[in-house]
């Protein structure tokens, strides 16, 4: 005899019993491409069993520790939907801190670059807030940069892009330079624990002298590609904000602040160039 064809219903308890409720329904319905409010609404509507195993799959990978945002392939970022895939690091509600730090600073017709934009979350976000700006994106990873000229192209953005390391090769001034640069440290425990194994290591590991390696090269280089007046604005780790103050003022920089994030962590620094040419 056929096995009966499993339901909506089916789907949903499979899930449940195996992830959290928010988790399980984000999987089933978009493994089944039905919108969340049909999961309860159409519970006895039957299932083609390839979807259910699709399903299955996707939970598998969730219990398995798999990102849920690696799984669908998606991830919400400020007003955006965007693109990722393990090449690049999960977006995160951190780093919409550097986004609301930045913006105050970008007037509408300025120049920004964002070093290491991985699926280019911050520089998309920036070109949306900004439509008159001219917003560049680098990374040293080719991959990112072909996912952020996806996500660019999707949502009908505009940004320049180029495969660099920091800033070499870049040439021009800019009045904003933003980045969340790798800056967990080398001998981090959190890398090989939760959503972080999954993630690329070059996007996280800033180096063994307390991830401060890549922050301290930007610091160190912004000033040479910042327009007289211009603004360095990093994401960095909550215990960094002391060294990211004491680096930004020996590199001359003014104004030198940082902004908390969403949980009141210090997250962001800021800091302005001398308006004269040093
Ligand atoms: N904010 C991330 C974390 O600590 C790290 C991101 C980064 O290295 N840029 O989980």
């Amino acid at each position: 005899m056929a096995e009966a064809t499993p339901t909506i219903r089916e789907c949903v308890d499979y899930a449940r019993r195996r992830l959290p409720r928010h988790e399980a329904e984000l999987l089933v319905g978009t493994s089944l491409g039905v919108p969340r409010n049909h999961l309860y609404a159409f519970d006895e509507r039957a299932v083609d069993p390839v979807a259910f195993a699709r399903m299955a799959e996707t939970v598998a990978r969730r219990q398995d520790g798999e990102p849920v945002a690696y799984i669908l392939g998606m991830r919400g970022f400020w007003n955006l939907d965007l693109e990722v895939t393990a090449d690049v690091l999960i977006p995160r509600p951190d780093t919409e801190t550097l986004v609301a730090a930045a913006l105050p600073l970008i007037r509408s017709n300025a120049r920004v670059l964002d070093i290491g934009t991985g699926c280019g979350a911050v520089a998309l976000a920036i070109a949306g807030e900004r439509p008159q700006a001219s917003v560049t994106a680098t990374d040293v990873d080719p991959a990112c940069i072909t996912l952020c000229r996806r996500n660019a192209a999707r949502l009908g953005l505009s940004v320049a892009t180029r495969v660099a390391d920091c800033f070499e090769g870049i040439d021009g001034r800019f009045d904003v330079i933003v980045s969340n640069p790798p800056y967990v440290d080398d001998d981090d425990p959190r890398l090989d624990q939760g959503d972080l194994r999954f993630e690329p290591r070059r996007a996280l590991r800033g180096g063994p002298n307390g991830g401060l390696d890549i922050l301290a090269r930007l610091i160190r280089e912004a000033p040479d590609c910042l327009s007289p007046g211009g603004w360095l604005c990093l994401e960095h780790g909550v215990d960094q904000e002391r060294a990211l103050a004491r680096a930004f003022r020996e590199r001359g920089f003014r104004r030198v602040r940082c902004h908390r994030d969403i949980e009141n962590r210090p997250r962001v620094t800021v800091g302005c160039k001398e308006n004269r040419e040093s």
